[in-house]
């Protein structure tokens, strides 16, 4: 086990670390359980130790190891050394992770936003190996974006771009957490699938499923399946709203690929299906023609490999 990486994928409610080759491919794992309402203290010391577990339990000598690469949910500093703020982990801010992690183990470590990460692991070692351009969409709690440019993170003047779900599709739409209003995510996150499937039962649509709390995205998949109509019927609107955020992605990008990921994918075409057909409606002709809209191929452990993929990036091993 020789020139690997950690990858560290951090979330709301796991902590997950890989070692991974410089193929991009896992060849051993760890994970432990974090509380979004952990103070930063709890969270560092915890992504520090994991670090240390992963390495021992691996049974890797620290020369194997070239470096780790942090994949965090939030906005990073400009610098790319401090976690500024988080939604999903609020007390997560105003971290000096990077320099904490490199200085405990003696070597260069990265930080990258967790979807950026996901992008660029799907563009290193997923379904975007042979383009040089895509922007992936991770559709879960929230909508997180990533975007791939002539082969590089587009990053942004201030190193925060790719927010695609808080892209306001509808001016006059519900409240997003962000503040404003009729953002993507209040359409296409799982939350918001869940809270306009909960209003049409509510309007007295009949369905397989009867109103309560419990309902999740994957429940309204499964009854999909079974031929709900309501189910059926809010997956389509779903797309319809994706597809709405692809076609001004393209109009802007004209991106060479768009990879959807997270636990919506899980509707596969029935999801896909009404995006193909309102982007093939709506969009530019010459916007759309060439852009392939895929599904993930790394799934859940895009976070990893992408975390792990932008170190070697930054080092210039993966070029
Ligand atoms: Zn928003």
């Amino acid at each position: 086990m020789d020139n690997c990486s950690v990858g560290i994928d951090l979330g709301g409610t796991n902590l997950k670390a890989g070692i991974v080759d410089t193929d991009g491919k896992i060849l051993h794992r760890l994970s432990v359980k974090t509380h979004s309402d952990a103070d930063p203290q709890t969270i560092s010391n915890q992504i520090l130790e994991l670090i240390a577990e992963i390495i021992r339990s691996a049974q890797a000598k620290a020369s194997d190891i070239i470096g780790i690469g942090l994949g965090s949910p939030g906005l990073i500093d400009k610098t790319g050394e401090t976690i500024l703020f988080s939604p999903n982990l609020p007390r997560w801010r105003n971290i000096p992770i990077k320099r904490m992690v490199s200085e405990r183990f003696s070597k260069p470590c990265v930080l990258e936003n967790d979807a950026n990460a996901a992008a660029w692991g799907e563009k290193w070692a997923g379904a975007g190996k042979e383009v040089g351009s895509l922007v992936m969409l991770t559709l879960g709690t929230g909508v997180g974006g990533g975007i791939v440019i002539d082969n590089k993170l587009w990053r942004g003047a201030n190193n925060v771009a790719a927010e695609i779900g808080h892209m306001v599709i509808q001016t006059d739409g519900p409240q997003c957490k962000c503040g404003n209003r009729g953002c993507v995510e209040v359409y296409a996150s799982a939350t918001g699938m869940v809270r306009r499937f909960k209003e049409l039962l509510k309007s007295g649509i009949p369905s397989l499923l009867k109103v309560s709390s419990e309902i999740t995205a994957k429940m309204i998949n499964d009854a999909a399946l079974q031929g709900d109509k309501a189910s059926l019927d809010v997956i389509e609107e779903t797309g319809r709203y994706l597809g709405i955020a692809l076609i001004n992605i393209m109009h802007v990008l004209n991106p060479e690929m768009i990879v959807l990921a997270g636990g919506m994918i899980g509707s596969g075409e029935l999801l896909m299906n009404p995006i193909r057909q309102i982007t093939t409606q709506r969009a530019f002709e010459a916007s759309y023609k060439d852009t392939k809209i895929v599904f993930s191929q790394l799934g859940n452990d895009a976070g990893i490999i992408g975390a792990a993929g932008c170190l070697l990036k930054e080092l210039e091993i993966f070029v």
